[in-house]
């Protein structure tokens, strides 16, 4: 074996390992959100804690760094769509990004969050913000240091953007968001001054077992493969992967909403076909997970909106659906369920927001993070300016800050930037991958019509899936689309979508 070889062979051996280490951790994770005794807690956080440590240990020690300095030029001499290639850049990626953080910074920063999230569990519904104003002061300051520990060109929050969705901007995803913001804001207003649709038919008694009989089959047809996947219940509905031939979903059931199991359900499995369709030469590589939170959320709200929401999926699966459930559904008709599927209303809470309103949501986070990162809003005035902002883009101001400034975990248990701009970025990008999917199969929605996905699956898989992180996303989109992020398809399948339930 020539010396690049030899290092080749060791280096990938290593990486495997962080792999191994990363999934056995996803294993015990996932038996924390579904199976183990509320005993093992303490012990589990501990557990899953170590196995953590061990993996950044073996990424960051100083034999990796000198593995990927002495395959430099062996990298430099590969193509760019060669497998080795894209495994160097994301090991080098990877190692830079976590041998560029002092460990001791980041083990206080996580207790710090742990801290963190306890106080807001008990905050949130008593509704004072003032108790946790000072630990989210310094969450703020500790994710300032985190963007100076990984350095930036442009905005502050660039580099924890990069953490979630790799290559983007600041700049780039404000622009875009303003552009989208402006489109939103009319057309929701638009739509929510029409009578609110009537969706109490989703809202009566469909038993837990008869919900999991009609869903089932449909995620097996739409390709999710239960031979490497199963589905279980949990509190937080969320896909996790352990190997190339074990992804897993989990549901949460509610017997008297039956959008909740369902479109849950159909979510998790866009997640879950994305990660099942990746190469299986990838297994237990750093290639085998999908290339960015935003992709990922584009592949989840494809099979949960493009295709479980629209009217010609259920032109087909509605007559089964009223089989299922006939004392419930029989007197209903396809055009009531339909709309109460697909009911737009100004709401407080993102989770329950509905397609349309869901990104004016996000887009408020996005810019009032950005603000405190760039010192311009002080953590004692975010209450007043995320109401300010609720009321401004969506026109209700919230009761109280329990449903508004303090409803989503994720500042409260991780760091500020960059943690809510793949839902929007993966809204838009569902409609751009789709409008490209019809350009190269025009018969994907008579499909759909008829109960068959395996041409959009396909083109899905072929265009997106297999790659896992060979490519990064602005990548993988220029190549799957012929461009770069475009809200135009979005908005035009809102517009179309809409304009035909609402008068637009
Ligand atoms: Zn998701």
């Amino acid at each position: 074996m020539t010396q690049t070889a030899l290092a080749l062979t060791e280096l990938k051996s290593l990486l495997n390992e962080v792999c191994d280490l990363n999934n056995a951790n996803a294993v015990l994770g996932w038996d924390q959100s579904t199976y183990m005794p509320s005993g093992g807690g303490a012990t589990r956080g501990r557990q899953m804690a170590t196995l953590e440590k061990i993996a950044h240990e073996k990424l960051t020690a100083p034999r990796t760094g000198e593995l990927l300095e002495n395959l430099k030029s062996y990298e430099q001499e590969l193509p760019y769509d060669h497998d080795d290639a894209a495994l160097l850049r994301l090991a080098r990626r990877y190692y830079e990004q976590a041998t560029k953080v002092p460990s001791e910074f980041l083990a206080a920063f996580s207790e710090h969050s742990s801290n963190t999230y306890l106080a807001w569990v008990k905050a949130r519904p008593a509704n004072d913000f003032k108790s946790v104003q000072p630990l989210l002061k310094k969450t703020l300051d500790m994710s300032r240091q985190l963007a100076e520990y990984y350095g930036y060109d442009e905005h502050i929050a660039d580099p924890l953007i990069n953490l979630a969705d790799y290559g983007m901007k600041a700049s780039t995803i404000r622009a875009l968001f303003a552009e989208l913001r402006s489109e939103l804001v009319p057309l929701v207003k638009t739509i929510t001054e029409q009578p609110l649709a009537d969706d109490s038919c989703l809202l009566q008694h469909y038993p837990e077992a008869q919900q999991f009989a009609f869903s089932t089959p449909i995620i097996k047809r739409f390709g999710y493969d239960f031979e490497r996947g199963r589905q279980d219940k949990t509190a937080h509905p969320f896909m996790t992967k352990f190997a190339n031939g074990d992804v897993r979903i989990t549901t949460r059931v509610k017997e008297h909403d039956f959008s909740e199991a369902f479109f849950s359900t159909t979510h998790e499995t866009g997640h879950a076909l994305y990660e099942q369709g990746i190469n299986p030469a990838f297994d237990g590589t750093f290639l085998d997970n999908g290339t960015s939170s935003g992709v990922h959320e584009s592949q989840s709200r494809t099979w949960e909106n493009l295709v479980s929401r629209s009217r010609a999926f259920w032109s087909y699966y509605y007559p089964s659906l009223q089989q299922q459930f006939p004392a419930q559904l029989n007197q209903v008709s396809l055009d009531t369920f339909y709309r109460a599927i697909n009911k737009v209303q100004r709401s407080l809470i993102r989770t329950d927001a509905d397609e349309v309103t869901y990104n004016l949501h996000v887009m408020i986070r996005f810019e009032l993070e950005l603000q405190m990162l760039e010192g311009k809003l002080a953590v004692k005035d975010l209450p007043e300016a995320w109401n300010a902002a609720y009321q401004n883009d969506l026109g209700i101001t919230p009761p109280n800050d329990s449903n508004g400034c303090m409803q989503d975990v994720h500042w409260y248990g991780g760091r500020i930037g960059g943690v809510f701009q793949s839902y929007t970025i993966g809204n838009i990008l569902s409609a751009q991958f789709f409008e490209s999917a019809l350009k190269a199969y025009p018969d994907i929605n008579n499909e759909i019509a008829q109960g068959q996905f395996s041409t959009l699956h396909h083109w899905l898989k072929t265009n997106i899936y297999q790659y896992g992180s060979k490519f990064t996303a602005n990548k993988m989109i220029e190549r799957a689309t012929g461009r770069g992020l475009d809200i135009a398809p979005y908005m035009q399948y809102l517009r179309t979508k809409y304009g035909e339930l609402y008068t637009l």
